[in-house]
């Protein structure tokens, strides 16, 4: 399984990538493989999912005219 093998600083990477391209299914077998396994990685694709949501509310919000000042 040593194809499968990410650094903290790869899977950090993949994290960023996969907000902006879909990840082959090779990177998101290692994500996934390195998520079980760290402990720090989790935390950040948390942080990550929570900016995610907090963006595509704002957007959501701003589209909404009743909104605007
Ligand atoms: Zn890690």
């Amino acid at each position: 399984m040593m194809i499968l093998r990410r650094s903290c600083k790869q899977v950090s990477a993949l994290l960023v990538a996969r907000e902006d391209r879909s990840l082959s299914t090779v990177e998101q077998v290692a994500l996934r493989f390195h998520l079980a396994a760290c402990s720090a990685c989790p935390v950040f694709e948390r942080q990550i999912l929570t900016m995610r949501n907090a963006m595509g509310r704002w957007r959501n919000y701003s589209d909404t005219p009743d909104d605007r000042p």
